[in-house]
């Protein structure tokens, strides 16, 4: 039979010395090359503890943002669902009544607004569709989960906390994409 490659060896089928029958040096082989791994740099890292640097271009979980006093910039104006290819976000406008002002930016903002993280392909479409930089990407991503209703992220999972009133918060989950924004 011909061979695909020429790197088959043929097998000693030769009965093994005493020697043979102890496999100590089988065994001082695996070892040396045990041993040579244990040097070697690592291509791998102990996650969640540590993580690697993402890519200044990743695209992750999209993050709902506020202006410096802490509003919620979006005004509902559907852009980022027409321009979404997957059909990933829904949402429902309501009006700005009287006394809203320190919680919404503009007269009309979304009461609900949802994103169906398993239909989403992080695109980025959404984030480019935005007149009032009000939604962008982040550089984390949606944890794995078993059930597919946690995938749909609501308004309360998708809004950054408040600048005022959680400086702290707000700083750590703007990220490097956020202060590009
Ligand atoms: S990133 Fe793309 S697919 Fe995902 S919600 Fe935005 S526009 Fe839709
Ligand atoms: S996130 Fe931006 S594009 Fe989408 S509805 Fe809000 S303001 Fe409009």
């Amino acid at each position: 039979m011909q061979a695909l490659t020429n790197r088959a060896k043929p097998v000693d089928r030769a009965p093994m010395t005493w020697v043979e029958k102890l496999y100590l040096w089988n065994i001082l082989k695996g070892m040396l090359i045990t041993l040579r791994h244990f040097f070697k740099r690592k291509a791998t890292v102990k996650y969640p503890e540590q993580k690697r640097p993402f890519s200044p271009v990743f695209r992750g979980l999209h993050i709902l943002n506020r202006d410096e006093q802490g509003r919620e910039r979006c005004t509902a104006c559907g852009l980022c669902a027409v321009a979404c290819p997957a059909e990933a976000i829904t949402m429902e406008a309501a009006e700005r009544k009287k006394g809203e002002e320190n919680l919404y930016r503009e007269e009309k903002y979304a009461a609900r607004y949802e994103i169906n993280m398993l239909r989403c392909i992080f695109c980025g479409l959404c984030e480019e569709a935005c007149p009032k930089d009000a939604i962008y990407l982040s550089e984390t991503f949606a944890p794995a989960n078993f059930q597919r209703q946690t995938f749909i992220y609501g308004k309360q999972d998708l809004l950054i906390p408040d600048p005022v009133k959680e400086p702290e918060l707000y700083a750590k989950a703007v990220g490097e994409r956020g202060k590009k924004n």
